[in-house]
């Protein structure tokens, strides 16, 4: 390779790190605005892999970092979320399971993320892979995450430590325990995938949403939508921004989070990429997401 192909491409990647340097003096300027009251947020999307996990962690993480109080609840029986954010989730771990199914208590369960002092997470363990069934014959079998986090959110509060935000990771379904997730939040937020088949299954989850928000839980709105794992050098990738954009353009938000091999090695270290590569561009995406989501406030 000739020295002057070399200096070629470090070009493009002076340019680079020149814009992430403004990028991350842009996010240092203001610190972000708290929310009035706890906003909780459903991340769902029952297509498989297109990001739910990855962005519940580190958007949570991100937002602890900026000083927020941040609550994870992990609702997925692969654990996924609790691997992420570095918290035990051994197969006799009290964990989200006891709190739905045997109506125990979230203080009973959760736990601090080593992450941040001002995360934590309700863990996953394997024994939420029967809690689809065995909610189907309980009582209130759509009320029971809400019935917890509510009393649990009301006590944080009144020893005056209330949580900022909550953030529950679902599994790639819809079925009891994305509906206990949907009626437990306030808003949802919608991850989709860069690729061909982004949209399909999209318009059966708003109908499922609406549904909900019909019978179930009448404050429940779509607040926004993340794209995720953006790769823009393919045009398919810009096709789907472009798609997304046009028809939720109040719901997307602005920042990208770009395909990242720092994002997907972060779990495999019980870290969210916050922690593991502060100033890689995946983090600073998810920063500048998380800094979107804050200033944007809830939706009215
Ligand atoms: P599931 O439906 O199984 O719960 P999910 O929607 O939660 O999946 P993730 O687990 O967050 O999706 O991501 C799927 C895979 O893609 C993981 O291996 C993750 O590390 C990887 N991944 C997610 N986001 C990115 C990204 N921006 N860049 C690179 N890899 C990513
Ligand atoms: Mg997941």
């Amino acid at each position: 390779m000739s020295s002057s192909t070399e200096y070629d491409d470090s070009t493009p990647l002076a340019r680079e790190l020149a814009d992430l340097r403004r990028r991350r003096e842009a996010l240092s300027k203001d610190p972000l605005p708290a929310p009035d009251k706890t906003r909780i947020l459903t991340v769902s999307n029952q297509k498989g892999g297109v990001g739910k996990t990855t962005t519940t962690v580190n958007l949570a993480a991100a937002l602890a970092r900026s000083g927020a109080r941040v609550l994870v609840i992990d609702l997925d029986p692969q654990g996924n979320a609790s691997t992420a954010l570095g918290v035990e989730h051994r197969a006799e771990t009290p964990s989200v399971y006891d709190v739905i199914v045997n109506e125990g208590d979230i203080s009973d369960v959760v736990q601090q993320s080593p992450e941040f002092p001002d995360l934590y997470c309700v863990p996953a363990t394997i024994h939420l892979a029967g809690a689809e069934i065995e909610l189907v014959s309980l009582v209130a079998r759509e009320q029971r995450l809400r019935t917890q986090l509510d009393a649990y959110l009301s006590a944080t509060e009144a020893a005056g430590e209330r949580f900022d935000y909550v953030f529950i990771d679902c599994p790639p379904s819809l079925g009891l325990l994305t509906i206990n997730a949907f009626v437990a939040a306030g808003e949802v937020l919608i991850p989709i995938q860069c690729e061909y088949y982004a949209l399909e299954g999209l318009s059966q989850l708003l109908r499922n949403i609406q549904l909900i928000e019909k019978h179930l839980n009448p404050r429940l709105q779509v607040s926004s939508i993340l794209l995720t794992m953006y790769d823009g050098r393919t045009n398919l990738a810009r096709q789907v921004v472009a798609d997304v954009r046009e028809h939720f353009p109040s719901e997307a938000l602005q920042t990208l989070i770009p395909r990242s091999v720092r994002i997907s090695e972060a779990p495999g270290y019980g870290q969210t990429v916050i922690s593991y590569d502060t100033n890689s561009p995946g983090s600073i995406s998810y920063l500048e997401a998380a800094a979107e989501l804050a200033r944007r406030g809830a939706p009215q």
